[in-house]
């Protein structure tokens, strides 16, 4: 058996996607999963959605074993209460693997790649959504513009920015990456300290082990943002708002640095949720939908109170406090997506910075802006699979490259100067490319707000978030 991955396939990808729904009573047909394949088997209640799997290519034996082993992988992570659901799924296919049950398998493939000896595969179109899922048909500029210079530029044609940040914007300021942010630089990152797959919301409530290893990890992380403060690239999304050009900010950081560095609150998606308070894990919230108990606590108090204690406890109820932070294994926040997905939708510019883009939903949300014409600045130093689509690919720490932007944009309004086009004819940009950047229809009369300092401290409980 082998991975199937569409990667490996995308210039001869077939023309339309394929769909079957076939029973697996033949343990030596062949089966032929892509990675881009959406598979369920219904009587199990068992699927694993596009990408979420490396792809399979064998027997249907073999299938059925490999489904074997990732159920009995996700066993291990649940609770020893749920276990017994799991133990069913695996006698279940340990029938079908005897030849004493026959499984259906339903196969929705938008690469087309997928298939299984003598099913009935049923072809459709793909949709705009399918290609850019596959990574195929986004559009590539011509020339990419990626001096400071240029990017100061862009900035001034667009009037609705918007940022989408990952770990690698904090750096600059102190804040240790959860992934290595590129493998060549030598640094530490947080689940090369602490094991990720421990930290799971299940974990953190059945199990004071894990809460202690997560307490300590929040300890470490709790002390850095007391000492970090927001860097440029935080600094140069509060100067845009204070010019009415912030559309907004979404970011899987947890740092609350966007909110220091000026962007207001409400603007501010944290896909990941925040540290700047610590709640009851029984308060029921968007950020803690699954309670330690019943749910009925409303204990909060400010992260500061979390005491020495490793694992602080809440004074009403007794069950350990946490922060609104999403866990590994848990859902974003209800909506938190959706309006990621809007704002980009609504926004004339998107500037990707320090994310590497390998975890859903946040390395879909380029694509928003990509499918729509919506021109997209990548600062990064890891590669991602849209740098080639980016009006402007940076390879530089994002606080000294955005220091050096704001510099070339000058302390004014940051507006389109008419005469600045054709008082620069020989400026780079192609024609081609000037298609892709909106250019803003009515610069809005600004009055600028100098009273803000930004040299706010994370911990000052002053964000009024
Ligand atoms: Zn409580």
């Amino acid at each position: 058996m082998s991975a199937v991955d569409v990667r490996d396939h995308l210039h001869h990808l077939p023309g339309q996607g394929c769909s079957f729904s076939a029973q697996l009573g033949n343990l030596g047909a062949r089966l032929r999963l892509a990675n881009a394949a959406r598979w369920q088997l219904p009587e199990l209640e068992v699927e694993q959605d596009a990408f979420c799997h490396r792809g399979f290519e064998g027997k249907v034996s073999e299938f059925l074993r490999f489904a074997q082993r990732e159920v009995w992988e996700a066993r291990g992570r649940y609770p020893e209460a749920s276990r017994a659901a799991f133990d069913v799924l695996l006698e279940s296919l340990d029938a079908a693997l005897s030849g004493e049950k026959d499984l259906t398998l339903v196969v929705r493939d938008p690469s087309g790649l997928s298939r299984l000896d003598a099913a009935e595969v049923k072809h459709f179109e793909r949709t705009v959504r399918d290609d850019l899922a596959l990574g195929v048909e986004y559009p590539r500029p011509t020339l990419q513009l990626n001096s400071a210079e240029n990017v100061a530029k862009i900035v001034r044609r667009a009037s609705r920015i918007v940022a989408l940040t990952g770990a690698g914007i904090s750096v600059e300021s102190g804040i240790t990456p959860f992934r290595l942010p590129s493998s060549s630089d030598g640094g530490s990152a947080i689940w090369a300290e602490f094991d990720a797959r421990q930290m799971t919301v299940d974990g953190f409530n059945s199990d004071a082990d894990i809460r202690a290893k997560w307490w300590a990890m929040k300890r470490k992380l709790l002390k850095e943002m007391s000492m970090a403060k927001a860097n440029p690239a935080h600094c140069f999304f509060g100067e845009l708002e204070k010019r009415g050009k912030l559309k907004g900010v979404i970011t899987q950081n947890i740092d609350s640095l966007h909110q220091g560095g000026g962007a207001p609150c409400e603007k501010v998606n944290e896909l990941h949720g925040h540290m700047r308070r610590l709640i009851c894990s029984d308060h029921r919230t968007p950020l803690n939908p699954q309670p330690f108990a019943t749910g009925e606590c409303d204990y909060e108090c400010a992260t500061t109170a979390c005491g020495d204690d490793n694992v602080p406890t809440c004074p009403k109820c007794g069950s350990p406090l946490r922060t609104e932070t999403v866990l590994f294994e848990q859902a974003m926040p209800e909506g938190a997506v959706e309006r990621a997905q809007c704002t980009i939708q609504e926004s004339d510019l998107l500037i990707v910075i320090g994310s590497t883009l390998i975890v859903r939903p946040a390395n879909e949300l380029p694509a928003e802006a990509l499918c729509r014409g919506i021109p997209v600045i990548m600062v990064n130093l890891d590669d991602t699979c849209y740098d080639a689509n980016a009006v402007s690919l940076v390879r530089q720490p994002a606080g000294k490259f955005f220091d050096e932007v704001m510099s070339f944009l000058g302390d004014g309004d940051w507006h389109l100067d008419p005469c600045e086009e054709s008082a620069h004819p020989t400026h780079p940009t192609s024609s081609d490319q000037h298609e892709h950047i909106p250019m803003e229809s009515t610069p809005a009369a600004l009055e600028l707000d100098d009273g803000d300092s930004d040299d706010q401290l994370y911990g000052d409980d002053d964000l009024g978030c």
